[in-house]
C-alpha cells in the first residue's frame, strides 16, 4: 500500500508543499528516504524507527521506501520526520480509515525525540505559508509562529496524543492568532542615557526618519557604540508584517530561541573579523546572515574601515535592492535584507587624531590609506557622515539629560508617516531610497540654495552625486519639521553631515 501526507519545505525564506510517499513491500527489512534529502533527512530514519516504537506502534521489518516530491528541489531540516512516521504508519495499516480521511486535510511539520514527543525545528513559519486552508501540525515549541502567521494549526505533545486526535478519540486545541503590537515592548537603553553629542544625535534622528545609512567618526570613547545601541529605541514600532517578515528569516536561522518570534528590531552587531558568508549567508543549505539577520533593523559594523574587503563588498547589492542573492550549483536563493546601516571608525589608525591632549602618530598617507579602504559604491549609499568630539568634563558632569527616546520617536513616527504619503504610488518607502526623477519630483530647490550648493560643491569638492544625497537628507529634515518644502536652512544643516566623497574623504 502507498501512503500519501502533506509537509513543506523552505527556499530562502518561503515555504513550499512537499508530499511525502511511503511504500512498503516485502523483502529486506531496510528504509530508504529518496527525493534529494539532505544528511539532516536522512537521519530521520534512526529517530522514526525509534519514536514510532516507543510511542506503542510497529516499525514494519520491510522493505520501505519514502519518498520526498517533487523529486528535484533540495530538502533539508529536521521537520520531515513527523510526516515520514504517519506516511509509514498509514503505508502499513496501522491507522484507522478515520484517521486516513482527516489525515487529507492537514499539513505535518516537526522532529521526532525518540520518545516520540514533537521537538521544535528550524523554517516553521516560512513552511507555514504552504499550508493553505489546511490545518497545520506543528510542535508545541513553535506555536508562536502559528500564532503570528494567523493561520489554523494544533500542537500535540507526542506522536501518542496526534494519533488519538486523528482517530477523533480526542480534540486538540487550536493555537490562538495573535496579532502583533510592538507599542507594548520598551526598550531598555534610552538616548538621555548619552550625554552631549547633541550634532551625532540629531544626525541619528535623521537617519531614523529617513531612512539613512550613517557613518560616525570619532576617538575611541566618544560614544559610538552607545549611540549606535539605542538607536532602534527611536524607530518606528514593528508593524506586524515587519515582524512577520523577521520572524521568518529568525526561523529559518533556527534563532528564535525562547523568544518565539521577534518582537523588536534586530540590532546586530558582528565583528570586523567577520568572514564574507558569514555576513551574506551561505552554507551547503543556504542560511541567511547577519546582514539578513538585521532585516528591518540596524546592522552596526565597528571598527568600519577594519573589516574586510570582501566583507564590505557584500553590503553593496543589498544596499541597492534591500535583499541578497546567494547562487548555488542546484538554485539560487534570495533573503531579504533591508537595514540601516550604521558604520563606526576612528578617524585614523592610532585613533588620536583631532585629539585635544593626545598626539596622533599617524602619517598623512597612513591617515589616507586608512580612510580610502571604505570604497566609494558603498560610500555613494552613506547619507550622513557625523563627527564626535570628546566629551569634555563640564558636558559629562551636566545633570541636565535631554530628551527621551520616546520623544524623538515620535518626531521620527510623524516624519515617516508624510513619506508614507509621499511614496503610496511607489516602490520607495524612505526618502534614503528616493529614484532620480523622485528627488527631481519631491526635492525642489528653495529660493537661494542653489547659491548654498554651489558653494558647497567648490569648497568641499562634491560631487553631483553628493548633491542627490544631500537633498534626499535635506527633505527628511523638512519632513521632521513638518514642512512642505525644503528650505535654505535644511540644506545647510545637511552640510554640516557632509557626505564624505567619492573623490576624496572629508576632512576631520
Ligand atoms: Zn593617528
Amino acid at each position: 500500500m502507498i501512503s500519501k501526507v502533506l509537509t513543506a519545505g523552505v527556499r530562502g525564506v518561503d515555504g513550499f508543499a512537499i508530499e511525502v510517499e511511503a511504500d512498503i513491500a516485502a523483502g529486506m527489512p531496510t528504509m530508504a528516504v529518496v527525493g534529494l534529502p539532505d544528511t539532516e533527512v536522512k537521519e530521520a530514519k534512526d529517530r522514526v524507527v525509534a519514536a514510532l516504537r516507543n510511542s506503542g506502534f510497529d516499525f514494519p521489518s520491510k522493505r520501505i521506501t519514502v519518498n520526498l516530491s517533487p523529486a528535484e528541489v533540495k530538502k533539508s531540516g529536521t521537520g520531515f520526520d513527523l510526516p515520514i512516521a504517519l506516511s509509514i504508519l498509514a503505508a502499513s495499516g496501522q491507522l484507522s480509515k478515520k484517521a486516513l480521511e482527516k489525515l487529507k486535510d492537514h499539513i505535518f511539520i516537526g522532529e521526532l525525540g525518540l520518545d516520540g514527543s514533537l521537538r521544535s525545528c528550524a523554517g516553521v513559519l516560512p513552511m507555514l505559508g504552504a499550508a493553505g486552508k489546511k490545518t497545520a501540525v506543528i510542535p508545541p515549541a513553535n506555536s508562536g509562529e502559528a500564532a503570528l502567521a494567523q493561520i489554523l494549526a494544533i500542537a500535540p505533545l507526542n506522536l501518542k496524543e496526534l494519533a488519538e486526535y486523528l482517530d477523533g478519540v480526542t480534540d486538540l486545541a487550536q493555537i490562538g492568532k495573535i496579532e502583533f503590537k510592538s507599542e507594548e515592548f520598551e526598550y531598555f537603553l534610552d538616548f538621555n542615557e548619552v550625554k552631549s553629542q547633541p550634532l551625532a544625535k540629531r544626525a541619528l534622528e535623521i537617519a531614523a526618519a529617513g531612512g539613512h545609512n550613517i557613518l560616525m567618526i570619532g576617538l575611541p570613547g566618544t560614544g559610538k557604540s552607545m549611540l549606535a545601541k539605542r538607536f532602534p529605541s527611536i524607530l518606528p514600532s514593528l508593524t506586524h508584517e515587519e515582524a512577520l517578515e523577521i520572524t521568518k528569516i529568525y526561523s529559518v536561522a533556527n534563532m528564535l530561541g525562547k523568544d518565539k518570534f521577534a518582537y523588536s528590531r534586530p540590532f546586530r552587531d558582528p565583528h570586523h573579523t567577520i568572514s564574507d558568508v558569514a555576513l551574506a549567508g551561505g552554507g551547503a543549505t543556504p542560511k541567511p546572515g547577519e546582514i539578513s539577520l538585521s532585516h528591518n533593523g540596524i546592522l552596526f559594523l565597528d571598527e568600519f574601515a577594519e573589516f574586510g574587503r570582501a566583507a564590505l563588498e557584500v553590503l553593496r547589492e543589498p544596499m541597492e535592492t534591500g535583499s541578497v542573492s546567494i547562487a548555488r550549483a542546484r538554485e539560487s536563493v534570495s533573503f531579504p535584507a533591508r537595514f540601516t546601516l550604521i558604520a563606526a571608525m576612528n578617524p585614523c589608525p592610532c585613533g588620536n587624531h583631532g585629539h585635544p591632549h593626545k598626539q596622533c602618530t599617524c602619517t598623512p598617507v597612513m591617515i589616507n590609506r586608512y580612510r580610502s579602504k571604505i570604497s566609494g559604491p558603498l560610500l555613494d549609499r552613506i547619507d550622513l557622515t557625523v563627527n564626535l568630539n570628546p566629551v569634555e568634563f563640564k558636558d559629562w558632569e551636566k545633570k541636565a539629560e535631554g530628551e527621551n527616546s520616546k520623544e524623538i520617536r515620535a518626531r521620527v513616527t510623524k516624519a515617516r508617516e508624510i513619506q508614507k504619503e509621499r511614496f503610496k504610488n511607489s516602490k520607495t518607502k524612505v526618502n534614503a531610497f528616493m529614484t532620480t526623477a523622485e528627488i527631481k519630483k519631491f526635492c525642489p530647490l528653495p529660493e537661494g540654495g542653489g547659491p548654498v550648493l554651489e558653494a558647497a560643491m567648490r569648497k568641499l569638492g562634491l560631487s553631483a552625486r553628493s548633491l542627490d544625497k544631500i537633498l534626499k537628507t535635506a527633505r527628511t529634515i523638512a519632513d521632521l519639521e513638518g514642512s512642505k518644502d525644503i528650505s535654505k536652512l535644511h540644506i545647510m544643516e545637511v552640510l554640516q553631515y557632509r557626505p564624505l566623497d567619492r573623490k576624496g574623504v572629508a576632512d576631520v
